[in-house]
């Protein structure tokens, strides 16, 4: 059996993404914008449904900022964020000198807990400021609890950015991820469940703040012959190359997303009758997860091994795994920022790993995977 890398999650072609490429070279559309661009919108949109309007930027991450800008959120201003995530969240609402307040996730979802998001509320409002915004995010795939906290969010007037970095492809009640929020945001970088190579979208409720996050993605350029700017803006749009790649990963989206569904049921499969190990599910039959990546939760005190031990056994056969996300109110560099909530993500990084998800692992990397957790849990 060959030992070469098998990754958590790395890029999966589809074939058709060239295609796209090389009508770009072909009619030198090699700048930034062109028809790939609008092509990629225009299938997200159609993807997505619900009415809603997409800008193609260059990553998530710009995705996240523009959203903040358009949501109003300045200098000053709280906003309330999911500890539980990756950095790329919370680092906007610093771009934008706001300040970060993180709320725990509960332990159906992994998600933004609810009872700790009102408490957050209740408090910032207590000590004279209500937050501007709040970001909730998809971890995993997992969709949030979106009645739960989308009926907070609605009681206190807060409008929501949906981190749906994660979760192209998930859906809550039949109704896609990224079409919750005021705001979303998705991403298309190399490891996420399709991508551009590096690239990401705003999703809007409407026309208008669409064209305002393009309008600020390509330098805030106002109507003129020259170069006239009346506000600051960014280089954040997607290259029409780059689209050309997203238009091709389209054409496989669901496909991959099976596979990674039937990566995730051959785990389950495998810890259903292992006491001491949770594995990240849908809560009921209103969730359906992309599964970007399967997670599991280990307990030391049943299993006598902790979940580095079970890193360190795939380490050595060239397997990657990955703790879960590191709590942002754990990070040195937002510890000094306001966090409620009790220990549940502190104990779900703790004990929780990441298990290789991709949509082109094979049998025969499926069978090493096997193999290791055979020896580990002695089966
Ligand atoms: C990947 C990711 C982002 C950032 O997306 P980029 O395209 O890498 O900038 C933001 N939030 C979450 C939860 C992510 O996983």
């Amino acid at each position: 059996m060959s030992n070469s890398k098998i990754w958590l999650s790395s890029p999966h072609m589809g074939g058709g993404e060239i295609k796209y490429v090389n009508k770009a070279f072909d009619t030198n559309w090699i700048a930034p914008l062109g028809p790939n661009v609008q092509g990629f919108e225009k299938d997200l949109e159609k993807y997505l449904s619900e009415n809603v309007h997409i800008g193609a930027l260059s990553s998530g991450t710009a995705a996240l900022h523009l959203g903040l800008i358009l949501l109003g959120v300045k200098s000053g201003d709280e906003v309330i964020c999911q500890s539980m995530t990756f950095s790329a969240s919370a680092n906007p609402i610093l771009y934008q000198g706001a300040v970060p307040v993180f709320v725990d996730s509960e332990l159906d979802t992994w998600n933004i807990c609810p009872v700790a998001l009102e408490k957050a509320i209740l408090d910032r409002i207590r000590k004279g400021k209500k937050p501007k915004a709040i970001i909730a995010v998809h971890l995993y795939g997992m969709p949030y609890k979106i009645d739960e906290i989308h009926a907070i969010a609605d009681k206190y007037e807060i409008a929501i950015l949906e981190d749906s970095a994660e979760a192209l492809g998930s859906h809550y009640k039949n109704k896609k991820c990224g079409t919750f929020g005021q705001i979303a945001a998705l991403s298309f970088n190399g490891n996420k469940i399709i991508t551009t190579s590096g690239g990401g979208a705003i999703v809007a409720q409407n026309e208008d703040l669409k064209n305002k996050a393009i309008f600020l993605s390509t330098q805030a350029r106002d109507n003129a012959p020259h170069y006239q700017h009346s506000e600051i803006g960014f280089n954040y749009r997607m290259s029409n190359i780059c689209a050309g790649i997203g238009r091709g990963q389209m054409e496989v989206l669901d496909a991959h997303i099976k596979l990674r569904r039937d990566m995730h049921d051959f785990y389950a499969q495998y810890f259903a009758d292992i006491d001491g190990i949770t594995i990240l599910k849908e809560p009921s039959q209103d969730y359906y997860s992309n599964h970007w990546l399967s997670a599991i939760v280990i307990d030391p005190g049943k299993i006598g091994k902790n979940r580095e031990n079970l890193r360190l056994a795939f380490e050595l056969e060239n397997i990657e795994s990955r703790p879960l996300w590191k709590p942002m109110h754990l990070q040195p560099v937002f510890e000094k920022y306001p966090y409620y909530g009790e220990k549940v993500s502190e104990l779900l990084f703790q004990n929780g790993l990441c298990l290789p998800s991709g949509s082109n692992l094979m049998e025969e990397d499926r069978l090493r995977i096997k193999n290791v957790l055979n020896t580990f849990f002695q089966k």
